[in-house]
């Protein structure tokens, strides 16, 4: 980018999220330019995860994740199969491997009953046993609407329709400042092009804070402080047969180091959590008896020696080890004084099933 140019909106980030959002904008016959620091799309937490289509069945009641992710959970099926993206519809059980686990096992159930998740029902050992025979529990949940997505696929999908209707991606570019002036924000990027835009959507994921405080004049106490927890995952080789997600009691901090499969069915474990300083992906092998005790407790044929380390991710949360939950936040100019400026903070998981839901959300608070 070298000149100087002037578009309805600009929107910060090529992850999911971000792409969502301005496939959504461009189908409104908006014109949309999204920046990218990378030279591709998503390469950052949107391919570093689970690829679930979560069913919304942790969230608390009235969250924004609840309303977003059973909504988004219909959505991306419907989106999926309207474009022919790999998606499976497998299912998922949530266990309990001991009698101490039941009780929360039942708070999990009403609370997805609160959030009406459809397709959700307490069953049996024998239950689960007559479909999955590797697996121990002592009761569990059946979710049936959590499945699996192909997510560059998905990505490419949401890329596809931008492009589609006049929309584009500029990569490999830095903002430096963000000014405000009445009329929208002028943007002045490392190569010293300067592009003025009505409208601004901050989607930068881990660095939605750093983006945030480029804009001149923000008030930095508006600004959440993310702190990053990894996610690592192990793979293994071994094919078990296992043909459903398998999730553990999840702890506050995450769903708990889950059996996931990816869309060829082939299993891998994870993601833990590991807060970090830094942006950094490496998995640390010596976290293999972390993963070993844990998932041996539900699925007893797994041997260490099959465990490989795999990939991480890193999730943005809002709230620091032991401070609980917390939502997304998506901040307008009613939180902050910056007409048609809105923020998206600590969109961590579900962020991927609720992506065309956030989409629709953020397009209606512009102008
Ligand atoms: C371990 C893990 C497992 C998860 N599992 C699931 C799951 O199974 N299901 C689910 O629904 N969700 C899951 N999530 C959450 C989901 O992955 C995220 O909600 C989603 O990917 C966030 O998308 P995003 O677009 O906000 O962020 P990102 O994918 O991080 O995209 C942000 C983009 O902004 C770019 N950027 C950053 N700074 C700048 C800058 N200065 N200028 C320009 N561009 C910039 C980055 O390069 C990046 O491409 C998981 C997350 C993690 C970490």
């Amino acid at each position: 980018m070298s000149e100087i140019n002037k578009v309805d909106i600009i929107v910060i980030g090529a992850g999911v999220i971000g792409l969502a959002i301005a496939k959504n904008l461009a189908q409104q016959k908006k014109d949309v330019i999204v920046i990218e620091k990378e030279n591709i799309f998503g390469s950052v937490t949107s391919t570093r995860n689970s690829g679930v289509i979560h069913a919304g069945i942790y969230y608390d009641a009235g969250s924004i994740k609840a309303k977003f992710c059973a909504k988004g959970n219909r959505a991306l099926y419907d989106y999926c199969q309207k474009k022919n993206i790999p998606h499976l519809n497998v299912g998922k059980f949530v266990v309990a491997t001991s009698k101490d686990e039941i009780e929360k096992l039942e708070s999990i159930y009403d609370k997805a009953k609160i959030n009406e998740v459809e397709g959700i029902s307490r069953v049996s050992k024998e239950y689960v046993n007559n479909q999955e025979p590797l697996i121990n529990c002592y009761e569990a949940l059946e979710v049936k609407s959590t499945g699996i997505v192909d997510q560059q696929a998905l990505m490419t999908a949401y890329v596809g329709d931008l492009e589609d209707n006049g929309g584009m991606i500029a990569y490999n570019n830095e903002i430096n400042s963000i000014d405000y002036k009445e009329n929208g924000y002028k943007i002045k990027f490392s190569d010293g092009t300067i592009i003025f835009a009505n409208s601004i959507v901050n989607s930068a994921g881990l660095s939605a804070d750093k983006i945030a405080k480029l804009i001149e004049g923000f008030e930095v106490s508006k600004i959440p402080k993310i702190y990053y927890a990894k996610g690592n995952y192990f793979e293994t080789n071994r094919k078990l047969g296992v043909k459903h997600l398998i999730y553990p009691i999840p702890t506050e901090a995450s769903l708990g180091l889950h059996l996931g499969l990816d869309i060829s069915m082939q299993m891998r474990f994870g993601p833990d959590v590991e807060w970090v300083n830094d942006l950094e992906y490496t998995v640390d092998p010596n976290r293999i008896n972390l993963f070993y005790d844990d998932i041996i407790k539900y699925l007893p044929d797994i041997r260490k020696e099959d465990l490989i380390p795999g990939y991480s991710g890193i999730r943005p949360k809002l709230k620091n080890q032991g401070e609980g939950k917390s939502d997304f936040l998506i901040q307008t100019s009613k939180e902050h004084g910056f007409k048609n400026l809105v923020n998206l903070f600590g969109m961590e998981s579900p962020g991927l099933t609720s992506s065309l839901v956030i989409a629709d959300y953020v397009s209606s608070l512009l102008d």
